[in-house]
Formats: C-alpha cells, sequence, structure tokens
C-alpha cells in the first residue's frame, strides 16, 4: 500500500521544475499543487508547491486530492456514527462487545472504502495512481514516482535522488481515522457512564433513607440508621437555626417552645 519513489531535496522558495509530466514524461500541460503542513509546538507551517503534468496524470492527482479529503470526513463519520448504535442500540450483547464490534466495522470499513476508491495503477509510462510529486515535509523534499523525472528534478536544482517511499498513505489513516473517532465516542459513553451510577448511586442513597423511615414504622430493625439519620436532620436544623437566631437575638419568640 505503500508508495515508493524518490525522494529529492528542493528549496522551497527558488525550486525549479522540468518542463515535463512528473508521471509519465510527456508534455508539461498544466500544474498541480502539492501541500503539506507541519506542526511543531503551536507553530504550524504550511508549504505548498507546483509541479508540471500532462492533463491526463493531473486528473489522477487532483482525484487524489479530493479523495483524501473525502475518505477522511466518511472515515470520521462511520467511526462516530457506528459508535453511536453501539451506544444507543441496547440489545442482544453488552455494551463493550457492542463497542468492540462497532469500531472493527467502522476500522474495516473504511479500509475497504479506501481501496475501492484507489485510482487504479495507470498504464506506463505514468507512473502515479494520484499525485507524482508527493510533498514529504516543510524543508521542501519531495518524493517522486518516477525516477527519470526525480534525476531530471535534482540535476536542475543541484540535487540528489536517493530511494525513498511514502508508507502512510489514504488505505493506512482512514481505518485509523475511523477508529479514533468511535474511541473517543466510547470516552464520551464510558464518562457518561460513570456520571449517571454517581447520578443513580446518590438518588439510591437518598431513597433509602427514606424507605428506613418507612420501615421505622414497622419494624425496630433499622432504628440505628434512622437514629443516626434523625441525629444528622437534627444536627442540620440546630446548623440552620442558628445564623437565625443570632441575626436577631433579642427575640424572645424564638425560645418559647
Ligand atoms: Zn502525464
Amino acid at each position: 500500500m505503500s508508495i515508493h519513489g524518490y525522494l529529492v531535496n528542493l528549496s522551497s522558495s527558488t525550486y525549479e521544475a522540468p518542463s515535463c509530466c512528473s508521471s509519465c514524461m510527456g508534455p508539461r500541460e498544466t500544474e498541480v499543487g502539492a501541500s503539506i503542513s507541519e506542526k511543531s509546538g503551536n507553530v504550524r507551517t504550511r508549504l505548498k508547491m507546483v509541479f508540471p503534468y500532462c492533463n491526463v496524470c493531473a486528473k489522477r492527482a487532483r482525484w487524489e486530492k479530493v479523495r483524501e479529503i473525502l475518505m477522511g470526513g466518511v472515515a470520521a463519520l462511520l467511526g462516530a456514527a457506528l459508535a453511536i448504535v453501539a451506544w444507543v442500540v441496547d440489545a442482544a450483547a453488552g455494551a463493550p462487545i457492542r463497542f468492540a464490534l462497532a469500531l472493527l466495522i467502522a476500522a474495516g470499513a473504511a479500509a475497504a472504502l479506501a481501496m475501492l476508491t484507489r485510482g487504479s495503477r495507470p498504464a506506463l509510462p505514468a507512473t502515479a495512481r494520484g499525485e507524482a510529486v508527493i510533498l514529504r515535509d516543510t524543508r521542501g523534499t519531495v518524493l517522486c514516482t518516477n525516477p527519470q523525472f526525480a534525476q531530471r528534478l535534482a540535476e536542475v536544482n543541484g540535487s540528489t535522488a536517493r530511494q525513498g517511499s511514502q508508507r502512510v498513505t489514504v488505505e493506512v489513516w482512514a481505518p485509523i481515522v475511523a477508529l479514533l473517532c468511535g474511541v473517543l465516542v466510547l470516552l464520551v459513553w464510558m464518562k457518561e457512564g460513570a456520571a449517571r451510577t454517581n447520578a443513580s448511586a446518590s438518588t439510591n442513597t437518598s431513597t433509602s433513607t427514606s424507605t428506613s423511615t418507612n420501615a421505622n414504622a414497622n419494624a425496630s430493625a433499622s432504628t440505628d440508621a434512622t437514629a443516626s439519620a434523625s441525629v444528622a436532620a437534627g444536627s442540620a436544623s440546630t446548623a440552620s437555626a442558628r445564623p437565625a437566631s443570632s441575626a436577631r437575638p433579642p427575640k424572645p419568640r424564638a425560645k418559647k417552645p
């Protein structure tokens, strides 16, 4: 699935490209931009460089760019949507199994879609399913799929061409994106679940005190519990009474009972 070719170091501001298609070495008819963005710390750097193509090869290169954007969105949607289905549909299996299945299916579907939408290998002399020149970093290193073009590009720019490859292709990152989005939903579900168990635990304690007071009327078994509860209630009432009495101390009415 990785793309093999030749790496050439270019100066992003002063580079020159040979006047031929970077994929098939045919006539230069148009240009296609290659872009990359890198983040180091809080600084994001973007670089765009343009390279020559013939019209037929340019069409494939442009489709590859559209496909990358589409696959990013579709993979994210797949991961999130299937995880939400696993969350909402409370049937058949327990939640851990439902989420595991959803994540697996999402990643599998994203990988399958990426493979299905991948451009077919073009007939020689064209060399690239998509882009024939791929930017590898923001310093201006490019990966060329056509060895002849890489050689010419290196010569024109006083550089050298060396073998290299691009491993993280759409087919590789699309299932990872789907998985990550599914895991995000899973994390929200876990957080919600923890909040819900806390909430139900607190309502449980409140209902248990009310039932214990009810039980108090029937049986004396829970007297300890009700006693402590009433002590707590009493201390609460005295605590609330104190500031009121201190607010208006001269009034004797408070002491009446
Ligand atoms: Zn071409």
